[in-house]
């Protein structure tokens, strides 16, 4: 019977998922593949954010219980400061960002905000405190407006109007014929993928969440439009405790802290600087990149 259950089950959670505002996470969480297990506990608090101080502790987790893909992390990202997490495709990166999510459960150690177990809290809670710009943005057959506003129902034009200018993007809407009413998706305008970023972090300013998670684009910009990208992210972590999925080394320079991951563990740990002189991973990686850019530069 309970396997009758489960297709129920993971409908019941899209359903939540959609009315909670977090359509997004479908394209960086893969919702379909996640586990509905992971429930409430009996009378469980709401988490009560302070400043927002996430730690990690010890954490350890496979999606397979044979294949751990994290094996002992310790993290700890005092509150309005950046983590940039950066290493090899495949090594966890997107993973950690899930976990503190709360899309699966560690396996081993825990991840507190601000003191608490994120497992101890409602799942409800801890989505409100945490905002995510992810790789991808969905975009609603809707307005842009709409698109803005989405999942802060009660927010007025005047704050969309806010949120717009803080992302950079309400230059681009008020010159379209109809404004906040311009209709986008399939079916109307069709955002590039440095515009749809944009839509995404003007909803993250106007959701202000103490934490945020920062998905970068895997796929390349050109300069022009990474230098504007970076401009408007570094505006929204203000403030914020940020945790940045990094690929480009160079939009992660001036982070508190950057953890390498490798082989399941933080490799090396320290600021850019610091990793530069170590001459290790991160170090090759910045060295390579450093060529790439260059060569693109003198392609563009
Ligand atoms: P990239 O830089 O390529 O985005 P990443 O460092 O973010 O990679 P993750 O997406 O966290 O890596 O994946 C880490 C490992 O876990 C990979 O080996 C991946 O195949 C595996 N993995 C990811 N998602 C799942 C899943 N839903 N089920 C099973 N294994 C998964």
């Amino acid at each position: 019977l309970s396997q009758l259950f489960r297709p129920l089950d993971l409908l019941g959670m899209v359903y939540r998922t959609i009315r909670q505002g977090v359509i997004d996470m479908a394209a960086m969480f893969d919702l379909v593949d996640t586990k509905a297990s992971i429930v409430d506990e009996p009378g469980a608090p709401a988490l009560r954010v302070g400043a927002g101080h996430v730690r990690f502790d010890g954490v350890r987790f496979g999606y397979d219980p044979d294949r751990a893909i994290l094996k002992g992390i310790d993290l700890d990202v005092p509150a309005g400061t950046t983590l940039a997490v950066v290493g090899p495709s495949g090594a966890g990166k997107s993973t950690l960002a899930r976990l503190l999510y709360r899309f699966y459960d560690v396996d081993e150690g825990a991840i507190t905000i601000d003191g608490q177990d994120i497992a101890a809290v409602t799942q409800a809670s801890l989505r409100e405190a945490i905002g995510i710009v992810p790789q991808d943005t969905v975009l609603f057959n809707d307005t842009i407006g709409y698109n803005i506003a989405y999942g802060r129902a009660d927010a007025d034009q005047a704050q969309v109007e806010r949120a717009a200018q803080g992302a950079a993007i309400a230059g681009f809407i008020e010159r379209q014929p109809d404004g906040y009413a311009t209709r986008v998706g399939e079916r109307g305008l069709k955002l590039s993928g440095g515009e749809k970023q944009r839509v995404a972090i003007a909803r993250t300013l106007l959701k202000d969440p103490p934490i945020l998670i920062l998905d970068e684009a895997t796929s390349a910009l050109d300069s022009r439009t990474e230098g504007e990208i970076l401009a408007t992210l570094n505006e929204i972590e203000r403030g914020r405790t940020t945790i940045v999925i990094a690929h480009r080394l160079s939009t992660i320079v001036h982070a508190d802290q950057i953890v390498v991951l490798d082989g399941g563990v933080a490799a090396e740990r320290g600021t850019h600087a610091e990793l530069l002189r170590r001459g290790g991973l991160y170090a090759q990686m910045w060295a390579r990149q450093a060529q790439e850019r260059d060569e693109a530069l003198a392609a563009e």
